[in-house]
């Protein structure tokens, strides 16, 4: 049997071409942005740093467009501000984008209506929409994965660093989001606190370089092997290999086998990488992971970022932390609320409850606090803009509001109040 999750294009000569050209493209990121992105995750893991990861569940082609990417680092940005103050640590800010462009899939096929054709599994393989032509797995978009990754870090760059992200900005938006919307109201208190912080710092004349840019770093799913493998190359100061397709990657639930394909690529580059951990993972698994993926050791090589759900992160997570910290491994432990509480509604959307989401969180915080050890970050599927894909939150949306506006060509994501909401009651966790 081959890699897991892969790719089966019906033309090798295609694939061929599609990966040499890839070769001759120009780095996404630079090996010193990954050095300086896994510092940061060494602090996570110290419990000196908060790290904030979301984006889309799967990025789409279509959705390359200066509002979509604006909304989602603005809500990102938004956050990471109420966090930075609960926390009174850095959050280190890292896109689930400009990359996130392959999904593993549960089953190859997907049927409709008595006709049967492959999976959709992301805009890097083939289309969504149900057709035979669409559904083709196509090399050529391996390719197209790294212009809408260019042009998305393009944007992305270009907003952290010219004035969008200046922090009084970011930190009005917050209080429109309080003043003006009822799921807000409730938060009034600590955008004050935040605020009355500001205010303080401006009145002494602090106004260092750090409230007009943001460090801001990119992520992705690393699984289809051919881009990720055609993107690696030797760093030329230091003679070692980077995935330079994004800042950080990491293994999935689905291809974390130990002597699979995918951990024997990630074990040779030196970017910072994570590996989601399901509810299945012993803590031996977690162990013999971080034998393979960080054999030195490393602060911010590694990060566990555990995806129980919500039911089973308080019986499953103490024994896994408690073996994998008495083997002295260093690790960042960020928890993913959102894959182990996905459901299907009674109206056939894939959905999830911002209750559960919460309460994954909470297990987590509980759990760490109950063992002396730091939750080091959040990870999830979010977007900037008012869909309709997770139930619950403020705004009471219900499993018949879900028609109204879901997007997601995946899982449902987090909108835009609902991600501000999550980020006000984790703020609140962190200050406990
Ligand atoms: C995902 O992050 O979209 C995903 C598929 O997660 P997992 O590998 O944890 O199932
Ligand atoms: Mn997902």
């Amino acid at each position: 049997m081959g890699p897991a999750q892969q790719p089966s294009y019906p033309d090798q000569v295609a694939v061929e071409a599609a990966v040499a050209r890839l070769r001759t493209q120009p780095p996404l990121v630079f090996a010193g942005e990954c050095d300086e992105l896994k510092a940061k995750i060494g602090a996570v893991a110290r419990g000196e740093a908060f790290l904030l990861q979301g984006g889309d569940c799967a990025e789409t082609f279509a959705g390359v467009t200066a509002d979509n990417v604006r909304n989602k680092l603005r809500v990102i940005l938004q956050m990471a501000v109420v966090l930075t103050y609960a926390a009174s640590v850095p959050v280190v800010k890292l896109g689930r984008l400009a990359g996130q462009y392959a999904k593993p899939r549960s089953s190859d096929f997907e049927t409709r209506d008595g006709i049967t054709l492959p999976a959709y599994r992301g805009d890097a393989v083939n289309g969504y929409e149900f057709s035979e032509d669409s559904r083709r797995h196509d090399p050529q978009r391996l390719v197209d994965v790294y212009n809408a990754s260019a042009a998305t870090l393009n944007l992305v760059r270009a907003f952290v660093t010219g004035g969008y992200a200046d922090l009084r900005q970011v930190h009005a938006w917050n209080t429109d989001f309080v003043r003006e919307s009822t799921a807000g109201q409730r938060y009034e208190e600590m955008a004050n606190d935040i605020a009355r912080a500001l205010t303080f710092m401006k009145a002494i004349g602090a106004d260092p370089d750090e409230f007009h840019r943001v460090d801001f770093h990119s992520s992705h799913e690393a699984l289809v092997l051919e881009y990720e493998h055609a993107m690696t190359r030797i760093d030329s100061r230091t003679q070692l290999p980077y995935d330079v397709s994004g800042h950080f990657v990491w293994i999935g639930e689905r291809t974390r086998q130990l002597d699979g394909a995918h951990v024997e690529m990630l074990r040779h580059i030196q970017n910072p990488i994570g590996v989601k951990l399901g509810p299945t993972t012993s803590a031996d698994d977690a162990l013999a992971l971080a034998g393979r993926l960080n054999p030195d050791n490393e602060p911010g090589r590694l990060t566990f970022i555990t995806r129980f759900g919500a039911a089973r992160i308080r019986d499953g997570l103490p024994q896994l932390i408690e073996k994998v910290t008495a083997a002295g491994v260093e690790v960042a432990w960020v928890c993913d609320p959102m894959h182990g509480n996905t459901f299907e509604a009674s109206s056939g959307y894939k959905t999830r409850r911002f209750d559960d989401v919460i309460d994954e969180v909470q297990g987590f915080f509980d759990v760490h606090r109950s063992l002396g050890t730091w939750p080091g970050g959040i990870h999830v599927e979010l977007t900037g803009d008012d869909v309709t894909e997770c139930v619950g939150g403020g705004e009471l949306l219900d499993e018949a509001g879900l028609a109204d506006r879901y997007e997601s060509v995946c899982d449902p994501r987090l909108n835009r109040v609902q991600s501000l909401e999550l980020a006000f009651l984790v703020a609140k966790m962190l200050r406990q």
